[in-house]
């Protein structure tokens, strides 16, 4: 469900029509319809709710889409944050959100960022080995204050998702070894300054299939049922995000968020524990497009390429892991054909879609890449020295620019001569 719909003959985000958006703001430029975040947050926290979860928190998943903008508007509905790097760290708590509802993940969290969590009095911070507790323990000692820790599990579970994306395999990096968590949080209580309150795990993202989670939660009640005939306190479980989203309309649709809800109860039932969410895809995905204008349709020796003016610098995505976004004509014209869809990088890998059916395209057209709000402007680079895409958020019939389009001298102006190239030769 989004706000992306076909209004006379045209493509509008909610009441806003894109190509408004387009000759204002120039293309390529990711729109977010902010309906389309604010609902997909709520149908996924009243679905943990109408299944009986008590209170979960939901922790938005920064690293899906960091604007500060979808941030603010997540903080208002009372989202909290998980984050993985300083960076994210500041702009949560620059849009509004409460640090007692904010998570900090991370295999190689820095003692930089582990003191500015500590500094900013997070709810908790996620540990992912031992190594890292004893860390964490010198610099909370340093600073004078007490971590509150959840031990990340490496529950040894396969996601089944792409597998650049799989975490939760017992050779991923992510987390400490099932096997290994009764002794880690022996240590951490035994080390200075640290407070261990939970568990966390996240098997992985856009998850099609509820069967890892199950497996995930099962090893989770393993370790909670050990830990505590053991005299261990643990209160919190955190059990990740990777609830994947449909992006093509043609294959069979994910698991809901209701699905996924009644199984967490169930699974979880007589725990006795808050539980945590870090939703990411799931909020985010939907709420966003990338709209881009067609430069050229050059016919090649074997097929017709549509030439657009976003590339994979811009939605990396299709490139990095071959992955599918439906692409639509934001003025369809009648008929179908076939073309290859194209940005402008030197590279072959700048490809959108093979052989895909469209309707026909001509240069000047705009086109709409579907489901493009998570993983896309955050995963975006200058590459090509192209400029950072810009970014709009609407709600309603209003609209706003929310990260302008840097020139490329702005571009550049963050750079400086080596002081033997400035001077002259
Ligand atoms: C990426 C990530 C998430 C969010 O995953 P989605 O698939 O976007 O929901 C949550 N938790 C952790 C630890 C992550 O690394």
């Amino acid at each position: 469900m989004d706000h992306f719909h076909e209004r006379f003959g045209e493509l509008h985000a909610e009441d806003v029509p894109l190509t408004a958006i387009a000759e204002a703001v120039g293309t390529p430029v990711y729109v977010y319809a902010e309906a389309t975040i604010v609902r997909h947050f709520r149908v996924f926290r009243q679905a943990l709710e109408a299944a009986g979860i008590d209170r979960p928190l939901v922790a938005y998943a920064v690293k899906a889409n960091p604007n500060l903008s979808v941030l603010a508007a997540l903080a208002r509905e009372g989202a909290g944050a998980d984050v993985v790097s300083e960076g994210e760290l500041h702009r949560a708590l620059a849009a509004g959100v409460p640090p007692g509802r904010i998570l900090f993940s991370g295999v190689g969290k820095t003692q930089a960022e582990m003191a500015a969590a500590l500094q900013a009095g997070i709810l908790q911070i996620n540990v992912e080995s031992e190594e890292e507790l004893a860390e964490l323990s010198q610099v909370a000692t340093a600073l004078g204050r007490r971590a509150p820790v959840a031990l990340r599990v490496n529950p040894d579970v396969d996601a089944r998702t792409n597998p650049k994306i799989a975490t939760g395999r017992g050779e991923a990096k992510f987390g400490i070894p099932r096997d290994r968590i009764l002794a880690a949080w022996a240590q951490a209580e035994a080390l200075p300054s640290l407070a261990p309150t939970g568990l966390a795990v996240h098997v992985g993202s856009q998850l099609t299939d509820l069967a890892p989670f199950a497996a995930a939660i099962r090893v989770m009640g393993e370790l909670l049922a050990a830990l505590r005939s053991a005299g261990h306190a643990v209160r919190r479980v955190d059990l990740g995000g990777g609830l994947g989203i449909p992006y093509d309309p043609s294959l069979p649709a994910p698991p809901t968020p209701a699905d996924y809800a009644r199984l967490v109860a169930q699974a979880t039932a007589g725990w006795g524990v808050e539980l945590a969410f870090e939703p990411g895809r799931l909020v985010v995905g939907n709420a966003g497009v990338l709209l881009s204008r067609v430069v050229r349709v050059k016919r090649g020796a074997t097929r017709t390429f549509v030439v657009l003016d976003a590339a994979m610098n811009d939605l990396i995505r299709p490139t990095l892991y071959g992955v599918f976004h439906h692409i639509r004509a934001v003025r369809p014209r009648p008929g179908v054909v076939n073309a290859t869809f194209v940005g402008p990088v030197c590279e072959t890998g700048d490809t959108f879609a093979e052989d895909r059916a469209t309707t026909p395209l001509e240069p000047g057209d705009l086109v709409a890449l579907m489901t493009a709000g998570a993983y896309g402007a955050t995963m975006a680079s200058t590459y090509n020295s192209r400029p950072l895409v810009p970014e709009v958020l609407v709600r309603g019939d209003r609209w706003a620019l929310v990260r302008p389009r840097l020139t490329p001298a702005e571009l550049a102006a963050h750079e400086r001569l080596a002081p033997w190239l400035a001077e002259a030769p």
